[in-house]
């Protein structure tokens, strides 16, 4: 986290005090800093990721037109391993153009959106025009133009999705009722409380069924964590197909589950010694988060309880969003291969062909089906391998960075997903 200051005109270093109001407010809130934009505007530039989940580090290199230079924060060695940012920058004229330019580096990053995202607030937020790849001065960048309508606005590579908004925007509702538990998980290596939703409406009834969702084992996945905190959003909600499937199965959510990456604005896919969607088939693991859901999953496996977990990422690709699963031949047996083809054809899943990734949704879900994918140590692998006979394990890449992965388009891709749950379960489609 940086936070890095420039006099408008004469690129002059002063001090701010932006730094400790980013610290201490939580990231998604409105702050009142009207009087301190008032007197900087148009005398001085300044940018910060000094906030929850701001990330990678940015400088300005010019100040007419503001011109910023962008990295990504680096978890190890670029490629996936160096996509995350999110920094705010101060001191714009209204009207004024702003000009990013994202350095594609050497080794190259991945993951490059083609339009960044924006805020005046932290909460509402748009999309800029497409960027563009530009040589300068023999070096490449990918370069967003965009107007701004504030003196503060805020630039990030996707939605944010932080802590404070799971507990304000969700585990608040959660907590109102009765059926659902809002619970500590664990908490990291960094003491950080890794949180989580229990809906245990089917233990009071005669439910049978228990289904895992969990988010964000790659942190600057946060279309992931929207998409989960979307389907229990849902669930919460009084929509009667999701009332009918909190009957059937009891239902964990976790939203985050590598909150030091998130917290820290961190990438956190490919951290030493592995990251958190490897080394699931290590024993001891080294993360106390994997380690807590393992157990978990064993309990449910005791309870009869373990029949569909989902491992929520993304980004996928500019199409739909789509499972990566192991081929059927690499499933544990044969319920495992007839629970999963019912349940995506409830689901109406398609296999993602070339074809199809020519068009693009949010709500046309398909799969993916690799020979690669069991034995490499994943979460859904080692679930795959390791509960019931008939457990439906999946990985789900959410399509971020479309001009359609917006709040919206997030939320209807959630529901699309949430409804097929309960039609296969309540429908009474899986064999246990
Ligand atoms: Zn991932």
């Amino acid at each position: 986290m940086t936070n890095k200051h420039l006099n408008r005109r004469e690129f002059v270093k002063r001090s701010g005090h932006l730094t400790t109001v980013g610290l201490f407010t939580p990231s998604f809130m409105n702050f009142n800093i009207n009087n301190l934009s008032q007197s900087k505007r148009g005398d001085s530039l300044q940018t910060s990721t000094e906030f929850v989940s701001g990330g990678g580090s940015v400088t300005v290199i010019e100040s007419d037109p503001v011109t910023l230079r962008l990295k990504p924060h680096n978890q190890s060695d670029g490629g996936w391993s160096q996509v995350w940012w999110y920094f705010k920058l101060d001191g714009m004229i209204p009207g004024e153009e702003v000009v990013i330019q994202l350095e594609k580096g050497n080794p190259p990053i991945s993951g490059i959106s083609p339009k960044a995202n924006f805020t005046y607030d932290q909460v509402n937020w748009g999309l800029t025009n497409t960027g563009k790849p530009e040589i300068i001065d023999g070096q490449e960048f990918f370069v967003y133009k965009h107007v701004v309508k504030n003196s503060e606005v805020w630039f990030a590579y996707d939605l944010p999705y932080t802590p404070e908004i799971m507990d304000t925007l969700l585990f608040s509702k959660a907590s109102g009722d009765k059926e659902v538990d809002v619970f500590e998980l664990c908490k990291t290596t960094k003491s950080r409380s890794v949180k989580a939703l229990h809906f245990d409406g089917a233990d009071k009834g005669s439910g049978k069924y228990g289904i895992w969702l969990q988010a964000r084992c790659h942190a600057f996945e946060s279309g992931s964590s929207w998409v989960l905190h979307h389907l229990a959003d849902w669930l919460l909600s009084n929509d009667s197909k999701a009332m009918a499937l909190r009957k059937e199965a009891t239902i964990t959510v976790v939203p985050i589950v590598d909150i030091d990456s998130v917290v820290e604005g961190r990438t956190g896919k490919m951290q030493q010694p592995y990251d958190h969607n490897r080394g699931w088939d290590e024993n001891p693991g080294h993360w106390p988060e994997v380690t807590s859901i393992k157990k978990s999953i064993k309990k449910l496996v005791k309870k009869d309880r373990a029949d569909m977990f989902i491992d929520f990422h993304g980004p996928g690709g500019e199409s739909h969003p789509y499972f990566i699963v192991p081929v059927s031949e690499h499933l544990t047996g044969e319920k495992q291969r007839q629970n999963r083809a019912k349940f995506f054809e409830v689901l109406n899943a398609k296999p993602l062909t070339d074809e199809l990734s020519k068009t693009q949704s949010m709500t046309q879900i398909c799969y993916s089906a690799r020979t690669t994918e069991v034995n490499k140590g994943n979460s859904a692998s080692w679930v795959i391998m390791n509960s019931t006979d008939h457990m439906v394990g999946l990985t789900l890449e959410v399509n971020m960075n479309t001009p359609l992965s917006t709040m919206e388009g997030y939320r209807s891709e959630a529901i699309v997903l949430g409804q097929a749950i309960a039609d296969y379960f309540v429908g009474g489609h899986h064999q246990k």
